[in-house]
């Protein structure tokens, strides 16, 4: 039996997806809703979906170790390093709708930090992409243990589901929480109690 790939590929893609073949596609779903692809209001419209596809999708073509590796810093600094309230986009992979919320992201440190600047972006490259929210909050937790060696990692990601929010009869309306603890915030109730406190007060 074959089994289906369904980790998304892991390595960066260079090339731009291509516009005009996306451009086309589109106007033959505005087609398919019974549209007419020359009215005024969707000409441009194939060109402005597909441009921001592409721009939503960007995350695949961006060399994360690369981002990572010019980074780092040898330090001693031995407490909790925390950014929360981060904003993300993403895209859900069954819909193509968005969810969006914020992350809370903390690590220990072990002798290396990582510019603060660089874990929002490292966020937001992997909302960049055709997501599941516990994918991603499994890949920002990840990639920081592999690339930083911490003593533990916390990620906490809340985020509205528009796929949940407008399709069907019901709507629901409350944000989803995922979590990762990795290292000491997994083995340490105190480590991850005070994680917890610190980005309860957080809300979308
Ligand atoms: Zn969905």
């Amino acid at each position: 039996m074959t089994r289906i790939k369904s980790r998304p590929p892991k390595r960066a893609r260079s090339v731009e997806p291509p516009l005009e073949r996306m451009e086309s596609r589109v106007r033959d779903i505005l087609k398919d809703l019974g549209e007419d692809p020359q009215r005024e209001g969707l000409l441009h419209t194939p060109h402005r979906v597909a441009k921001s596809l592409r721009e939503l999708t960007s995350g695949y073509r961006v060399d994360v170790d690369a981002m990572i590796n010019g980074a780092l810093f040898t330090e001693s600094y031995n407490e909790m390093v925390l950014v929360r309230d981060i904003s993300f986009y993403s895209l859900c992979e069954h819909h193509l709708l968005p969810f969006f919320g914020r992350a809370h992201v903390a690590y220990l440190p072990d002798q290396k930090i990582i510019g603060l600047s660089k874990i929002p972006k490292l966020v937001e490259i992997f909302a960049r992409r055709l997501q599941v929210q516990e994918r991603m909050t499994l890949q920002i937790a990840e990639t920081l243990h592999d690339k930083l060696r911490p003593k533990g990692v916390a990620v906490v990601l809340e985020a509205r589901h528009l796929c949940m929010e407008m399709r069907g009869a019901e709507s629901h309306h409350s944000p989803t929480t995922t979590s990762c603890m990795l290292g000491v915030f997994q083995r340490d109730p105190r480590t991850r109690k005070e994680f917890l406190e610190l980005v309860k007060s957080a809300a979308i």
